[in-house]
């Protein structure tokens, strides 16, 4: 059986959610379909979840929300209309729009997750009955009845254990289960979504729930690529790349599958396909557990920016028993995730993100640092890109290092910052945010030219 997730992309018009349905019915191992909501048509345009998200402020802040609304139903119509489907199905769909931002959710951010989730959720259905007028045997299946659970953290929801055995069974019916990504339900009932992309995620957890042969993400490129094709022309495909290539490289910025979408995956061992909705022959992109390394070779290189440093020295701190659980027990109380901690003899620095380190943020760490840890000095860097080049391939090879660095001095960038963890499936450099696509650059040619 094949778990399919289709995205915003693949679902945004009658034209394209005909497309999904050709993918389904060619292949009768398509049993379990994810769905994501109707997204852009056109790069002016705007995702069914953004026109929710602005309907749900609209009423938030005391308005009627009317216009938005018919603006999500005219999209659900156009489909409806053009596919064959009942106007009953276009119905429910404005019922159930007008029943959400009637309903009192007991507080914003509920009600925010209850509006986002509608876009899945209707589509999910609308895309049910165009099977059937097809003449399909097809289902929708609600989260809630398959028991979906998530945590109660609002529009940034993480998988609850008991959901893979309540979403066992998901598959066992014998024509199309369409089932709406994500979001889910908490223990108290609330309606939750996933970070945005979720969709991902969802396809992820069911395809490791029903113990799916392989998990198919349909997007709208014919495959992973080593680099950003709009930095690099002519870029290579990545016919075959690990889970763990895959996180590192998500990490640091590929888009195509969310990054938390790979674990559930790779845990149940299931290999994860990234196809082409729009040429569905490509063969794509198979991410898999395990895959035969060239010596030296890396598989991508990727850079994104949002981060910055605070950088700490104290003397004799490499004998200080405790500092580093100290420092980092800062962060943990003011709520703030850390990402990388580079350390020197009498210095260390500590990698976040930047979107969680306001000036408020910063003033508070900055003032319990000083406080608390009588370091000599501490600064922040803000403006800070993270440049990665992966591979396990690179594993033991002499000179990888030297090849990158080399390549980042010959075009004129300063390193701020290396990494390299012991299981040398990347090396990541700190540039200044301005230098992040000059660098991309320069690696790619440097490994790939
Ligand atoms: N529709 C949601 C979003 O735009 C989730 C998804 O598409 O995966 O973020």
């Amino acid at each position: 059986m094949k778990v399919c997730k289709f995205g915003g992309s693949s679902l945004a018009d009658a034209g394209q959610v005909a497309k999904v349905c050709d993918i389904v019915v060619a292949d009768p191992d398509r049993r379990v379909i994810v769905v994501s909501a109707p997204g852009k048509r056109d790069k002016g345009d705007t995702k069914v979840t953004d026109l929710l998200i602005a309907c749900a402020n609209g009423k938030i802040s005391g308005g009627s929300a009317r216009e938005e609304l018919d603006a999500i139903v005219a999209r659900y119509a156009e489909i409806q209309e053009a596919l064959g489907v009942d106007a009953g199905v276009l119905d429910a769909i404005r019922a159930d729009l007008e029943e959400r931002l009637a309903t009192d959710f007991g507080s914003d951010e509920r009600f925010m997750d209850a509006m986002k989730a509608a876009g899945e959720d209707n589509c999910a259905k609308l895309v049910a009955a165009v099977l059937e007028a097809r003449g399909k045997k097809a289902r929708y299946v609600s989260p809630k009845d398959a028991g979906m659970m998530l945590s109660d953290d609002y529009g940034n929801a993480t998988v609850l254990p008991e959901s893979y055995d309540n979403l066992a069974n998901v598959g066992d019916f014998e024509g199309i289960t369409v089932f709406p990504g994500f979001f889910g339900y908490t223990r108290d009932g609330g309606i939750a979504t996933f970070p945005r992309g979720g969709s991902d995620i969802t396809g992820s957890i069911l395809a490791a729930a029903v113990k799916a042969d392989v998990y198919e993400n349909f997007t709208d490129v014919d495959s992973v690529c080593a680099a950003d094709p709009s930095l690099v022309s002519d870029v290579a495909p990545i016919p075959e790349i690990t889970y763990r290539e895959m996180r590192e490289l998500a990490y640091a910025g590929f888009g195509v599958l969310h990054d938390e979408a790979i674990i559930p995956a790779v845990h149940a061992g299931i290999p994860i396909c990234i196809k082409n909705t729009n040429s569905p022959e490509a063969p794509g992109t198979r991410i898999v557990l395990e895959r035969e390394h060239i010596p030296g070779r890396a598989v991508g290189v990727a850079g994104s920016g949002g981060f910055c440093t605070i950088s700490l020295s104290k003397y004799l701190m490499n004998r200080e028993v405790g500092f580093g659980r100290k420092l980092l027990q800062i962060f943990e109380e003011e709520g703030i995730s850390y990402e990388h901690v580079p350390s020197g003899i009498d210095n260390v620095s500590v990698v976040i993100e930047e979107a969680a380190f306001g000036p408020e943020a910063e003033k508070h760490v900055l003032e319990r640092i000083r406080g608390e840890l009588e370091v000599d000095d501490v600064g922040v860097e803000r403006g800070l890109a993270l440049v990665m080049i992966v591979g396990e391939g690179m594993h033991y090879t002499v000179g990888m290092a030297a090849k990158a660095t080399k390549a980042l001095a010959e075009a004129g960038i300063n390193i701020e910052m290396i990494n390299q963890g012991a299981s040398e499936i990347s090396m990541m450099f700190g540039v200044k945010a301005e230098d992040r696509e000059k660098a991309v650059k320069a690696l790619y040619a440097e490994f790939f030219g």
